[in-house]
């Protein structure tokens, strides 16, 4: 069905970016890449190292050295890619909630950024990709073919993931929930490099009120128009 070949989802915390993007992805044979991962394995680097989250140089450093692979999900436990680390499976690590409240932090560093969005354009250049993140149309892959800015209210996002929690077995405060959520938008959006925001050219699709059916219906007639 395709006739894109690179196509970038933007968009904040917990709006159903990566569950669109890996469905698409499976449908057209292309490879899942979220590139979040990438930002939370460099912080549960940091926190497994007992680095500083405001010591910039030695969270670069991390970025800059320790390689991140990226795998195609290896076991059926809601995962949606194997994340690798020194040959740690620190997939479900990269979730915990002392990387969540770092990540944003750690994501604003100049050479944090510079080291990872290399290896992510570099993938993406490769084509048949699905990309996910912050600043993929605008930065990463500003000349993919296809780009989405997946929107939703802050509360519907932290509803969904207060939700996802609950489903997984685990427990969950709704507005705490809501209280992070915001917190790393405003850190995402208000950042001097590649902050989260709309590229010039890309579609714009707020999913108050769709489930998850209707907005993977919508892109994907997007991808065969
Ligand atoms: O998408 P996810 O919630 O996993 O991303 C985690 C964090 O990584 C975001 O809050 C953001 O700070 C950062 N990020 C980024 N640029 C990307 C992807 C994620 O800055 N392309």
């Amino acid at each position: 069905m395709a006739s894109v070949s690179t196509i970038a989802i933007d968009g904040p915390a917990a709006s159903g970016k990566s569950t669109l993007g890996l469905r698409l992805a499976q449908e057209l044979g292309y490879l899942f890449f979220d590139t979040g991962v990438m930002y939370r394995a460099v912080t549960w680097l940091m926190l497994q190292r007992g680095i500083d989250v405001d010591d910039e140089a030695a969270v670069t450093a991390l970025a800059e050295q320790v390689p991140i692979d990226i795998r195609p999900a290896s076991q059926a436990d809601g995962r949606l890619c194997d994340v690798i680390v020194e040959g740690q499976d620190i997939t479900w690590e990269t979730r915990r909630p002392e990387v969540e409240a770092n990540v944003s932090q750690v994501s604003a560093y100049a050479g944090v950024r510079r080291a990872l969005t290399l290896q992510q354009r570099r993938i993406g250049l490769r084509g048949q990709v699905v990309m996910v993140g912050r600043d993929i149309g605008t930065v990463v892959l500003p000349e993919a073919d296809l780009k989405i800015y997946l929107d939703a209210s802050a509360e519907e996002r932290a509803r969904r993931r207060y939700l996802e929690i609950l489903a997984r077995g685990g427990q969950a405060n709704y507005d705490e929930i809501l209280a992070k959520v915001l917190a790393r938008d405003q850190i995402d959006s208000t950042r001097a490099i590649a902050p989260l925001r709309p590229a010039e050219d890309a579609i714009i699709i707020n999913s108050d009120g769709l489930d998850a059916d209707q907005v993977y219906e919508k892109v994907r007639a997007l991808c065969i128009s």
